[in-house]
């Protein structure tokens, strides 16, 4: 197929999931010509597209800014933890910022190749509704969420893990419902937690949905059970009896998240999933029953798939050990978070193994039995290792720069990091802040007509996050302080994460 078009720009950036459009506003605010290419037709990935409406990790940057922009006009729900951002406005507003910032946008533009000189990408090679077209630049971001231009640029490149024999992360597509009375589940689950068969140790009782699910398998009412854990993300509503909420709940297993028959296959499967837990939700829990499935998300569930070896790869005991660098650009609080990639009654790692307690987390030895379940294919090792809420570690500079290639870095979800690790940071409060350091990088790598990204100095990332009002100087903010603050143990609780309790069982709000 000929060349229909060629475009000419100092910053190309593949994707534009969240951490895409941080970077892309990010390169345009810093004075560059950048351009962001997107396979789709709207913008913000999984978070608008995937309906994973909740923001986790600590939200600054750009990121911040992307919620209060939406919370002035109504669009956002700002809770301590997790705050929501309305999908459809959501879209609206990252496409306002790119804009603004001066970075162009083609949609419908599937990056597929590229044209390699030495150890340089030239240009990119995509497929649009006009045919084929090419992109050079200076400098290049993928923010894919896959690796595809990695994969193209022949970078060293990592998917699932060993422990796992290759398997990816399980699948869950996100969905949203209409007509629900969030009010009544709310005081359902509150009445729930003073009820004699609540047990906040036992993963089966802590939460009225999980509780309820079991009633239903044993019952023969639900064939599995689809959402050992999960969280119903409210959409801004002034009516609390009667709106809209999304999900992400019911998992497919054995997955290989870049092989397009098993990604049919797992559409497939939690198309029909998401009906059976629909169902439930509507027979058996309060505030569902006259809910209306208003859409699948456009988008799958796609947790983990490939992601590039960087000139640093982030390991999975730097999250524990709560690592500090040089070059930090993001501050990162939460815990291990892999979904387990094959079935069993667990579906959340909150832990990893080790051979020896990693200071810094919280560890203590293996529970032999119950532990062997987490990990079916290996036993694990003797050590369980999590993170400490009250600390946090901090992603360098370098691992979003890929190996073997000068001009190329990764952000978000295929940046450089161990599979446990990548479980950990993927979620959308890292990869706007990867995203927005990205853009950061590959204005200073033009500035100072660098040869290599690999040769940039990352302290000077880490200032330049510092001078646009990412205080990465002093220990995250606002949930985060809460929780430090907050006077208690740490315990670990059923649903295997360390929290904070007080002498009375509480947790601070979230
Ligand atoms: C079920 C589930 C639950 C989750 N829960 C949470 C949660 O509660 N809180 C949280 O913060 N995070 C959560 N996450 C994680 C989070 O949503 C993602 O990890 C995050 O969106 C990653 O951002 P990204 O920009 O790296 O990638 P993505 O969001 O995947 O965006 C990638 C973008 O690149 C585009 N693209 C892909 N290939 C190409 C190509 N070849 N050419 C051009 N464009 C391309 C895509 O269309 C997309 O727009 C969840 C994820 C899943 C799947």
């Amino acid at each position: 197929m000929q060349t229909v078009k060629k475009f000419y720009y100092d910053v190309v950036i593949c994707g534009g999931g969240p951490s895409g459009c941080a970077a892309a506003i990010a390169a345009g605010r810093s004075g560059k010509r950048a351009i962001l290419l997107e396979l789709r037709e709207s913008l913000g990935g999984l978070c608008t597209n995937g309906y994973i409406t909740g923001l986790a990790g600590v939200v600054e940057g750009i990121g911040k800014e992307w919620l209060e922009r939406l919370d002035a006009e109504g669009h956002a729900v700002m809770k301590p933890h997790l705050p929501t951002a309305e999908p459809e406005y959501g879209k609206q507003m990252l496409e306002e910022m790119v804009l603004q910032s001066g970075t162009r946008i083609l949609y419908g533009t599937h990056v597929v190749d590229c044209i390699k000189e030495d150890n340089k990408i030239k240009s990119v090679i995509a497929y649009t509704k006009s045919g084929k077209i090419e992109v050079e630049g200076k400098v290049f971001i993928d923010a894919t969420g896959d690796a595809d231009l990695a994969l193209a640029a022949d970078v060293p490149l990592e998917s699932g893990n060993a422990e796992f024999c290759g398997l990816n992360q399980s699948v869950t597509m996100g969905f949203r419902l209409a007509y629900v009375n969030l009010k009544e589940y709310n005081e359902a689950n509150a009445a729930w937690r003073k009820h004699p068969d609540f047990d906040p140790n036992d993963p089966k009782k802590r939460s009225l949905i999980v509780y309820k699910e079991h009633i239903a398998y044993q019952e023969g009412r639900l064939h599995e059970i689809l959402s050992p854990g999960n969280i119903v993300y409210p959409m801004p509503s002034q009516d609390q009896t009667c709106m809209d909420v999304t999900l992400d709940a019911t998992h497919t297993f054995d997955c290989h998240n870049t092989d397009v028959e098993d990604l049919t296959r797992q559409i497939v499967d939690q198309h029909r999933k998401v009906i059976w837990f629909h169902n439930f939700l509507k027979n058996d829990v309060p505030g569902f029953e006259n809910s209306v499935l208003e859409a699948y998300a456009p988008m799958n569930g796609v947790r983990d798939s490939r992601h590039i070896i960087g000139e640093y790869l982030f390991k999975d005991t730097d999250l524990g050990a709560a690592m500090k660098f040089e070059d930090g650009i993001y501050q990162h609080t939460e815990f291990y978070d892999t979904h387990v990639p094959t079935p069993g009654f667990h579906t959340a790692h909150r832990h990893i193994h080790a051979n020896e307690p990693v200071e810094n987390a919280i560890c203590r030895p293996t529970q032999d039995a119950e532990d062997y379940m987490y990990t079916p294919l290996v036993r694990p090792l003797a050590w369980e290792v999590r993170t400490d809420p009250r600390k946090y570690c901090e992603i360098p500079f370098r691992s979003l720069i890929a190996k073997g290639v000068d001009n190329l870095m990764a952000t978000g979800r295929c940046m450089s990091a161990e599979y446990h690790a990548i479980g950990s940071i993927r979620v959308i409060g890292p990869s706007m802040g990867m995203g927005q350091a990205a853009g950061y990088g590959a204005s200073l790598f033009i500035d100072q007509k660098l040869n290599a990204v690999r040769d940039l100095d990352g302290r000077l990332v880490r200032q330049m996050m510092i001078d646009n009002g990412v205080d990465l100087n002093n220990p995250p903010g606002g949930y985060w302080k809460t929780i430090r603050e907050f006077e208690g143990e740490v315990v670990v609780s059923a649903g295997d994460m360390c929290e904070i309790r007080n002498s009375k069982g509480q947790t601070p709000p979230r």
